[in-house]
């Protein structure tokens, strides 16, 4: 059953909840109804029909008017990173929708939707980061972005979307009848958390499956992408060990931000990529860092581990890989990119830094 729950819900999106309003309508058909022969019931019922009356319309129009998304952060156009976009027009040639690269400071790549009103002009999102292009070189990047067009094509993306904005139906109902004040938002709420709790383990799996699907479509296309998954693994420990803990340490007492982390991960480049090429680097597991944390809240949790995704594209063990020898971030950058996305990445840490040690002090 929730299998077809989530299944309906990836397809149709917010328009699943006309599948809760149409019980709705039939009780409010059912009771006009009732008034030509039981008006004293009719009447009494309307304390439960009224307010279940006016819940379906506030439903109703929460559906029309989900919110959309706030503006994108942090785009690259065709113009500022020529190599890039050709490399997404190469491994995916006809886009179905408008498009738009995004940058972040991550050591992820995601692919996601941006829908206007209505659910309406839809773009499709590749969110690359920056690290992710510091540590792989050309032939990575195409695999790993081989991965992500696989979620768009195989509706992975749009499906994500669904689920959002199925939940964003109900932040208006929401509003009309407070779920802590009202029986009917408290309802509303208990069915929406118990059924929101149930989706959520259904979606892991989904999701999981997603990722072998990604892989595979991006295996089908290039050799490369069992190299990737070891190049991203080994640099996920690398820059734990190399750039975060050194600078958590680091933070603690500062009396001045420590210097940021860009350009801590392009001062130790060339040790990344040397522990890039082994995977002997995971001897201990990274702690969630932000990254993981992006990547769960945009696929609801678990993706599968390195070793499940290796062993579904052949591998029992880590291939022996070539190093980087270019990273991506120069041969896909131009150098006045490069440097802008440093500065702002670095500016805005840095900032968020002398708040945090400000607050502290
Ligand atoms: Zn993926």
């Amino acid at each position: 059953m929730a299998r077809i729950v989530v299944w309906l819900i990836g397809r149709l999106g917010r328009y699943a909840v006309i599948l809760v309003l149409l019980p709705i309508a039939l009780i409010g058909y059912g009771w006009l109804g009732l008034f030509d022969h039981h008006p004293y019931v009719a009447l009494a019922a309307a304390l439960v029909v009224g307010p279940l009356s006016v819940a379906g319309v506030t439903l109703a129009l929460g559906m029309l008017l989900v919110p959309g998304a706030p503006p994108l952060k942090d785009t690259l156009s065709r113009e500022e990173a020529p190599r890039l976009w050709a490399l997404w027009d190469e491994i995916d040639p006809k886009p179905s929708k408008r498009r738009a690269v995004v940058v972040t400071d991550q050591l992820n790549a995601s692919m996601g939707e941006l829908r206007g009103s209505l659910g309406l002009r839809r773009t499709e999102i590749l969110a690359v980061g920056l690290p992710l292009l510091m540590a792989c070189d050309e032939a990575a990047i195409w695999a790993i972005l081989a991965h992500e067009v696989g979620h768009a094509r195989l509706a992975h993306a749009s499906g994500l979307t669904n689920v959002n904005d199925f939940v964003g139906s109900f932040d208006m109902l929401f509003l009309y009848a407070d779920p802590h004040d009202t029986v009917l938002g408290g309802l509303a709420d208990l069915a929406l958390s118990g059924g929101m709790r149930r989706l959520k383990r259904e979606m892991r799996a989904v999701s999981r499956r997603h990722e072998f699907e990604a892989d595979a479509f991006a295996g089908a296309q290039t050799s490369d992408a069992a190299r990737a998954l070891v190049i991203v693994e080994a640099t996920a420990h690398s820059m734990d060990a190399l750039v975060h803990r050194p600078l958590e340490q680091e933070l603690l007492g500062a009396v001045s931000p420590p210097p940021p982390p860009i350009a801590r991960t392009a001062a130790h480049l060339a040790e990344i990529h040397r522990r890039g090429v082994t995977a002997t680097a995971r001897l201990e597991k990274p702690r969630a860092s932000g990254d993981l944390l992006a990547d769960e809240a945009l696929y609801g949790s678990t993706h599968p581990t390195f070793e499940e995704r290796l062993k579904s594209l052949g591998y029992d063990a880590p291939p022996e890989i070539a190093p980087v020898a270019t990273p991506a971030s120069a041969a896909l950058l131009p150098p006045e990119t490069l440097a802008r996305l440093t500065k702002t990445f670095d500016d805005r840490w840095t900032r968020e830094a002398r708040w945090f040690i400000d607050g502290n002090g």
